[in-house]
């Protein structure tokens, strides 16, 4: 049997990229799954690409099915989060092996038991007595355990996100037109409807946008993704990111 050693880092004690934790979770832990009830989990918009390309459906019917919008008054982007479970409160994509969903899980998924704050330092979000397995003796750099939990592509994609999210937080906008509001949802959460409107409106008569990040948006979500996030930065910031047609400008 393993010796087990008493985790090194007490919850809320702040952790460099450098610093390490002990950890180690598998289907024979005593709590196995049962960080995936009753959580809440905040999703950006590249959690909600990822997990309604593998659920196989589109991001209108993520959204309805999986999903609470919570929507604030003078905020023009809601928080969107996963629905749990109605009676038992556990994740729809929970099941006694594991996560579903597993390679597409979303970011606070990945990061658990860590979590990041606002100067991006790390922490532990619960302790040994929830997460058996941070009692367990098997030890990691915070920076690998980020690389091995695929977070790297999501922070990469949050931060894109948060250059339009940081912004609105710091400057109030005098914005109170409802339809902006739900455009900048539709690029940032509702993709296959912002694909419709990029190809079946006259976006495309209007904006001079490359040939070739025309074929990368039709081909590919992230890509469309990063336009969406271009296209709100150039309508809400006066961002250079894009120029109107000359006809469209008359
Ligand atoms: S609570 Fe911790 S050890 Fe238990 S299943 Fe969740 S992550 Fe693994
Ligand atoms: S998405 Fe997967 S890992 Fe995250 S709470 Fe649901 S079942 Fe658990």
């Amino acid at each position: 049997m393993t010796q087990s050693k008493p985790s090194r880092k007490k919850r809320k004690e702040r952790m460099e990229a450098e610093q390490h934790f002990d950890f180690r979770c598998d289907p024979g832990v005593p709590c196995f799954t049962r960080c995936c009830q009753d959580v809440t989990i905040v999703l950006s918009p590249y959690d909600v690409v990822r997990l309604k390309s593998t659920l196989g459906i589109s991001s209108e019917e993520f959204l309805d099915q999986y999903t609470i919008i919570i929507s604030k008054e003078k905020r023009l982007i809601p928080i969107v989060l996963l629905k749990m479970n109605e009676k038992d409160k556990k994740c729809p994509f929970v099941t006694q092996a594991g996560c579903s969903v597993y390679e597409d899980r979303p970011w606070p998924c990945r990061m658990y038991p860590l979590d990041m704050d606002d100067e991006g330092l790390f922490f532990l979000i619960t302790d040994p007595s929830r997460c058996q397995g941070l009692s367990r003796s098997e030890e990691w750099r915070v920076g690998d355990w980020l690389a091995d939990q695929g977070v790297i592509p999501y922070d990469e994609m949050n931060a894109l996100f948060g250059s339009i999210t940081g912004p609105l937080q710091t400057h109030e906008l005098d914005i109170d037109n409802p339809d902006i509001a739900k455009m900048l949802f539709m690029a940032l959460y509702n993709i296959d409807k912002f694909r419709d409107f990029v190809f079946k409106s006259s976006f495309l008569d209007r904006f001079d946008v490359e040939e070739s990040r025309i074929e990368k948006i039709k081909r590919s979500d992230l890509e469309l993704l990063k336009f969406g996030f271009d296209w709100i930065k150039f309508g809400l910031f006066g961002q250079k990111l894009f120029s109107v047609k000359q006809k469209a400008a008359k």
